[in-house]
């Protein structure tokens, strides 16, 4: 049986309404040939202005709500979601592409994304400072930043679209939404179910369309804080077009992470957390190991175990039981990274292994081990799919150097029984997150998250309830002293 189209409407100041700009579809990257999986017209920038006056003309009733009232709505939001937690992972697989239990996991994270962030509204949200006046308070406050514009990429179309809207909308301010082109029809869902929880109209709107859309929403005078994850082209040109005007900015972008590999590292588990963070959701994650430094004498070993298990992993349709790898989410992502593959091994890449991929019309790619050499473009370039290069040094600080040798600065791990290299690793590695005989990937939705260098830019990072009010409000020093008694 075939699953119907479904068709996309906007979301602007509490109403649902067609775009009035040009027909688009998204499509299953598993079953590019069959039905899309949906289809809408495109927001115009007429309705873009419709969207920023009804976020304007929300933002005071929304702040008067008040802290707890807000983290209420979430919470009602994370049950929904939970609720609807099958039909979502289903729809995930179907339009983005992952396997069916990436897509359970990454719901699961969602809802519980939306649990922390209204349990958040229930912590100390300043401080109290003595004053040299005996009846005066001296307290910090915060005070919703504006207008939050949010634009997310597709690779996960619920779990970064929640970190960054829950807290958004929690202090208080209202949001724009431009998801990715790629995965309308869970941005329709997740809006859904946040405004059935009760986000009142205009504090939630949601714009479908294009790239240019995005960049007229982060150009707009009255965005007052631009939220963005994608890649780094991208994020340097909102980077350009926001911080002139001094609006506030997150950016969250590309990455090129190492893991490094020591002769005393245990090789089997190191192994199995580089393929699981070099090829989980086919590489399409920005922490993914996409070069593998080994140290020394342990090359020839880690390769072994490296090809085995890569030559093992099971790709295929994400909605098939057994499916560890689907396709990636489209002919264009699927085009350029058999490009940048073809031109490693051009460039004098050899293949190590590979696993085979199903004989059908979806977007596959072939999970690939490379070995190489660091002037490869492939080991400076981000190519966003299932490739990872192993390299091979003499000593530690050969490793650390090479390591360090990009311009990116997301994510790195090392494999070591001992304790002081892995020290100098967390110490040395210019990387946001530094992991430990762990994968790159994968991160707790309370600590901080973000990279460094071009990986992001510096403001507080992502994720921790503390780095989301620092970014989603303005902080004020309110002196507050009391009127002189009537008969004083
Ligand atoms: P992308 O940069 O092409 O698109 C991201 C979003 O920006 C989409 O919604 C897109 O429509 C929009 N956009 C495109 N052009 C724009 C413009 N000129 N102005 C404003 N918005 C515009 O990225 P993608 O292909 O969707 O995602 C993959 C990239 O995201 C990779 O580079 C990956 O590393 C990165 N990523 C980073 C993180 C992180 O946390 N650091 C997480 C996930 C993905």
């Amino acid at each position: 049986m075939t699953t119907p189209t479904i068709r996309l409407r906007q979301m602007i100041g509490g109403t649902w309404a067609d775009g009035a700009g040009t027909a688009e579809r998204s499509e299953n990257p598993a079953d590019p040939d069959g039905a899309p999986v949906a289809e809408y017209l495109t927001a115009s920038e007429e309705q873009l202005e419709q969207a920023m006056a009804a976020a304007a003309a929300a933002a005071r009733a929304w702040d008067r709500r008040g802290l707890l009232s807000r983290g209420q709505v979430l919470r009602r939001a994370a049950l929904l979601m939970e609720d609807r937690a099958e039909d979502l992972a289903m729809l995930m697989t179907r339009e983005q592409g992952k396997s069916l239990a990436d897509s359970r996991g990454e719901v699961g994270a969602s809802v519980e994304t939306l649990h922390y962030h209204a349990a958040a509204a229930r912590r100390p949200n300043g401080a109290t400072y003595p004053s040299s006046h005996p009846d005066e308070v001296v307290r910090t406050i915060r005070r919703p930043v504006g207008t939050v514009a949010v634009i997310t990429p597709w690779n996960f179309p619920l779990q970064i679209p929640v970190w960054k809207i829950a807290p958004a909308l929690l202090w208080g301010n209202p949001v724009v939404w431009k998801p990715a082109s790629d995965t309308p029809a869970m941005a329709v869902a997740l809006t859904e179910i946040l405004v059935e929880a009760g986000v009142p109209d205009g504090a939630l709107n949601l714009l479908l369309g294009p790239g240019h859309l995005g960049a007229a929403l982060v150009a707009h005078p009255d965005t007052a804080a631009v939220t963005f994850t994608g890649s780094v082209p991208v994020g340097h040109s909102i980077r350009d077009a926001v911080v002139p005007r001094g609006a506030k900015l997150q950016l969250e972008l590309g990455g090129h992470n190492a893991a490094v590999v020591l002769p005393d590292a245990h090789l089997p588990s190191a192994a199995d957390a580089i393929v699981a963070g070099g090829m989980g959701s086919t590489g399409q994650k920005c922490t993914a190991t996409r070069r593998v430094i080994a140290v020394g004498d342990c090359y020839d070993a880690l390769v072994g175990e490296l090809a085995d298990r890569v030559e093992a992993l099971v790709v295929g349709p994400g909605a098939d039981e057994g499916t560890a790898l689907g396709p990636v989410v489209s002919a264009k992502a699927r085009d350029e990274i058999t490009t940048a593959l073809q031109q490693a091994i051009d460039e004098g890449a050899a293949v190590l292994a590979t696993a085979p991929v199903p004989d059908t019309p979806g977007h596959w790619v072939a999970p690939t081990l490379l070995a190489g050499i660091p002037e490869l473009t492939i080991c400076r370039e981000e190519v966003f799919g299932p490739v990872t290069t192993v390299l091979r040094v003499s000593d530690l600080d050969a490793a650390v150097e090479l390591a360090n040798a990009t311009d990116f600065g997301l994510t790195a791990s090392v494999f070591t029984r001992d304790q002081r290299t892995a020290r100098r690793c967390v110490d040395d590695l210019v990387a946001g997150l530094v992991k430990v005989n762990a994968p790159s990937t994968g991160s707790e939705l309370h600590a901080p998250f973000g990279g460094l260098r071009d990986s992001s830019f510096p403001a507080p990072r992502e994720q921790a309830s503390d780095s989301a009010a620092e970014f989603f409000t303005v902080g004020k020093t309110a002196y507050e002293r009391l009127a002189p008694e009537e008969d004083s």
